[in-house]
């Protein structure tokens, strides 16, 4: 399957890694939206959020304990913002699940 994301979680399209285990791939944004903006995907193929179910949703839980860590270690401690779009009304553009993480800068609320 062509996917993106999958290319990306397995080295074969270079990115910007920051963290990587069995389960899951961390990088940075190619077209940062403030000035720390990465991406958590897990290394299985699951195509949005709306296709998280009941065999593939522990690695959801394993992203947000990355997640915590990542934002510690990119010095987010006056908080930062998580981001899944899923499908075209929430703006997704890649199909395949990924979290934004985005921090060091005031974000609005709510969003446009
Ligand atoms: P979405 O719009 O699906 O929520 O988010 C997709 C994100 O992937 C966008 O923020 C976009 O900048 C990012 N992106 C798209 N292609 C690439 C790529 O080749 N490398 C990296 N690092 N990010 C990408
Ligand atoms: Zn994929």
């Amino acid at each position: 399957m062509d996917c993106l994301f999958c290319s990306i979680a397995k080295g074969e399209i270079p990115s910007k890694c920051i963290y990587e285990d069995e389960s899951v791939f961390a990088f940075h944004d190619i077209d940062p939206q403030a000035p720390v903006h990465f991406l958590v995907i897990p290394k299985q193929h699951i195509a949005s959020p709306a296709d998280i179910n009941a065999e593939n949703s522990g690695v959801v839980g394993h992203i947000f304990e990355v997640i915590a860590k990542l934002a510690a270690e990119q010095g987010l401690e006056n908080g930062y913002r998580v981001v899944t779009n899923c499908g075209k009304d929430g703006g997704q553009s890649v199909g395949h699940l990924h979290f934004h993480v985005l921090g060091k800068r005031s974000l609005a609320w709510p969003p446009g």
